[in-house]
């Protein structure tokens, strides 16, 4: 049986050691960081998403702010309460909770935010800053895996990794931060040929699809330290499940994280992390 790596547990150390250092900042700063979150539109999962972060903020002593729109804000409106963010020297961190409607273009609403306040690392300089190796803001989930990776202390340098999906948002960074911790990395995608095959050979499998128990423990080789990303409901349960069949591959890998309690909570860590990380770059 394979150990469980808590990011439920691990986030809630972390955050009280953040918020212990954040205590310390109106006598050291003045003021504490503050993160500007803007929701659009009332999708369920947004708004419990952004509902997470406005209470992790709340744990670690982080001022939140959230800006509620409706679905219909044009995409000028919403570019000119960033550009008021970015003018604002009181707020720290901004964060634009995706997906955002159809008719706004998400690419020209992220570079509209000022890199130095882009807390998610979206920014095309932060993107550009990772893959150059060059000191960034690195986005929150693949930042909360390598961090669960070594808290296990699993030994990522030399080790076979293989990822599945190659999102800007987890896939893609995910495999360039294992790449800097010099592990041997394979990105698979849904025109992968034989992903079974590839997924077997992993001594450290990462899974961001976005597909209930898509990873069979058939596609696991024994001992592998398996790490799921994915958020989904369970077509026969209901309830939330990740992209990995997690009770059958439990018994197969040596290590795995759960879903949910998993790599969700460290990503909003991260996110505090980041939202700290910006702040202190200002002083
Ligand atoms: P995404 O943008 O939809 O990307 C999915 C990736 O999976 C794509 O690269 C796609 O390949 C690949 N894929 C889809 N079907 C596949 C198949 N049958 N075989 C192999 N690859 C396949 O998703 P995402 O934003 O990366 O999110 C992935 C999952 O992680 C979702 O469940 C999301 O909710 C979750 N998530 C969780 C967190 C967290 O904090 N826990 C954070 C972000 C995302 P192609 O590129 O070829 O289409």
């Amino acid at each position: 049986m394979a150990k469980i790596i808590s990011g439920k547990e691990l986030s809630a150390r972390l955050k009280a050691e953040m918020a212990a250092e954040v205590a310390t900042f109106p006598a050291r700063y003045g003021r504490v960081p503050h993160l500007a979150v803007i929701l659009v539109g009332e999708d369920p999962g947004s708004v419990s998403y952004v509902t997470g972060k406005a209470k992790a903020s709340a744990e670690v002593g982080i001022r939140n702010t959230t800006i509620r729109k409706p679905a219909t804000i044009t995409e000028q409106e919403l570019l000119d309460i960033i550009a008021g963010l970015n003018a604002d020297d009181g707020v720290d961190g901004i964060l634009v909770q995706l997906p955002l409607p159809r008719h706004i273009d998400e690419d020209r609403v992220i570079a509209a935010i000022d890199e130095r306040k882009d807390v998610d690392g979206f920014h095309p300089l932060n993107v550009a800053a990772l893959w150059q190796k060059q000191s960034c803001t690195l986005p929150c989930t693949p930042k909360g895996i390598v961090k669960m990776l070594k808290t296990a202390g699993v030994e990522i340098a030399g080790k076979r990794a293989v990822v599945i999906g190659r999102s800007n948002i987890v896939g893609l960074p995910v495999s360039k931060l294992l790449l800097d911790e010099n592990a041997t990395v394979t990105m698979t995608h849904s025109r992968t040929r034989d992903l079974a095959e590839e997924t077997r050979r992993a001594e450290i499998l990462v899974v961001a699809i976005g597909r209930p128990k898509f990873v069979t423990a058939d596609m696991v080789s024994e001992g592998a330290v398996v790490i799921d990303v994915g958020v989904n409901r369970d077509p026969e349960t209901g309830k939330l499940c990740g992209d990995v069949d997690y009770a059958a591959v439990a018994e197969k890998a040596s290590v795995i994280t759960p879903v949910p309690g998993g790599v969700g909570p460290m990503t909003i860590c991260c996110l505090m992390e980041n939202t700290i990380e910006c702040f202190l770059r200002r002083f």
